[in-house]
């Protein structure tokens, strides 16, 4: 695509965007002249779909006229309000429905998969991950090893980018499971780095391991909702996810777990249960069934029964992303977005910046991470005085995350406006 810095240009793409109704389906935060703001920040939390506040009021009016009888008599019953968000979000991952479970938050399900495929022996004990890794990714992981009564200096090994780059080469990765092949028990790879935005090459990645008997986990904390998943058909034995960020389920949203069916319909894996992972037959028979059988999908990991309050913004959001048509039509969006941004970025041509996403649209969802050379605090706080909301990572760096559902052309003409002005 021919790109131009050109205002009429960003003007005439949003006018021929085929998704541009739905920016108004969003609450755009403003800022203080009343305008709303440019708002990048879709990666650490998603804008309010308009739908999610009737649906929340529905359960709150349910609650106010049937009390408990709402599990059964709701609009929506709550006893099985998980089943309707079983399909929606299977689409946006690329799973069977029987792989998919919506509970908890994103770490506690990652702790919860580990419980199951994290099963050390004296010999196959490690645990690969890519570093930097999100920090709570990285204190479940240590902390599970522990747990095992094991030492993290031992068993965790990571992933790192080579002298001078920022991205962890999938060889690297490759290379390091190779090398490993006896002792490894884990890999769990971050689909979309949450610092330098980089999509892994998750089916490359799972297909080695696996050929070693080594379990693969996937955090798609920045990926679902941003880049096209397949979880299902690359095979890898569990993922988790959250639901606040690009999937805009507000925050604390109830996250995902995914369990590949291979494993999801065998009843005699190891987990931590709890009584919604029963079957639903014996369910109520509780003290009389002391015995746990847990349901023969992704739902045997549920534990207890669903927030209704929390689960309701998610079937909202959920139903704006089936109504855009999915993730392959976003993503075609996306790419042009992003790929505007980058254009612009680097026709600024600064000295000051560097991009450290990978500039392969294979390799990077819609982020792009700006390390900024001098005075990146400053940079950061001019562009939050002229409108813009993006975040900032310490050290140095930027994090710009244009998404296609809400975000404009425009808007990123004038974010990169704004940046220039301010150099
Ligand atoms: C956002 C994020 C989390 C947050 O975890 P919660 O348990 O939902 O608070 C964890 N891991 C990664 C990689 C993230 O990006």
């Amino acid at each position: 695509m021919q790109f131009s810095a050109d205002e009429n240009f960003a003007l005439r793409l949003d006018g021929e965007d085929p998704l541009r109704s739905f920016r108004g389906k969003f609450h755009l935060p403003a800022g203080e002249n009343g305008q709303p703001l440019i708002y990048f920040a879709g990666n650490s939390l998603g804008l309010m779909p308009k739908s999610a506040r009737r649906i929340v009021e529905q359960e709150l009016d349910d609650w106010a006229q049937l009390g408990v009888d709402a599990h059964l008599d709701a609009e929506t019953p709550w006893y099985s309000y998980h089943q309707t968000l079983r399909e929606p979000m299977a689409r946006l991952v690329g799973a069977q429905p029987v792989e998919v479970i919506c509970m908890n938050s994103l770490t506690v399900n990652l702790h919860l998969m580990m419980a199951t495929f994290y099963r050390p022996t004296k010999s196959r004990f490690k645990i690969l991950m890519e570093d930097p890794a999100f920090p709570s990714d990285t204190y479940a992981i240590k902390t599970q090893i522990v747990h095992h009564g094991l030492d993290p200096k031992e068993a965790l090994l990571l992933a790192r980018s080579r002298e001078g780059e920022f991205t962890v080469r999938t060889e690297e990765i490759i290379d390091l499971i190779e090398k490993n092949a006896e002792t490894l028990a884990v890999v769990l790879i971050g689909a979309v780095n949450f610092f330098t935005g980089q999509l892994f090459d998750v089916p490359a990645i799972a297909a080695v391991a696996r050929k070693h008997g080594i379990a693969v986990g996937v955090d798609l904390a920045h990926a679902v909702g941003n880049v096209p998943l397949s979880l299902h058909e690359w095979n890898v034995d569990f993922a988790v996810w959250c639901s606040y960020k690009y999937l805009n389920a507000g925050p604390g949203a109830v996250a995902g777990a995914f369990v590949h069916e291979r494993h999801a319909t065998n009843k005699n894996l190891p987990r931590l249960a709890g009584w919604f992972g029963n079957d639903p037959n014996t369910r109520f028979r509780m003290h009389l069934e002391p015995e746990f059988i847990p349901v023969a999908s992704a739902d045997g990991w549920q534990i207890s029964n669903p927030p209704i309050f929390s689960m309701a913004p998610l079937r909202a959001s959920l139903a704006v992303f089936d109504e855009a048509g999915g993730m392959e039509r976003l993503c075609e969006k996306s790419r042009k977005l992003t790929g505007y941004l980058e254009f612009l970025l680097k026709q600024a041509g600064s000295e000051r910046f560097t991009i450290i996403t990978p500039n392969d649209t294979e390799a990077r969802g819609c982020q792009l991470s700006i390390l900024v050379h001098e005075h990146p605090k400053e940079l950061h706080q001019k562009l939050e005085a002229a409108g813009v909301k993006a975040d900032f990572r310490e050290p140095n760096v930027i994090r710009a995350a244009p998404t296609p559902l809400y975000n404009t052309f425009h808007d990123v003409w004038r974010f990169a406006q704004i940046l220039s002005a301010h150099q």
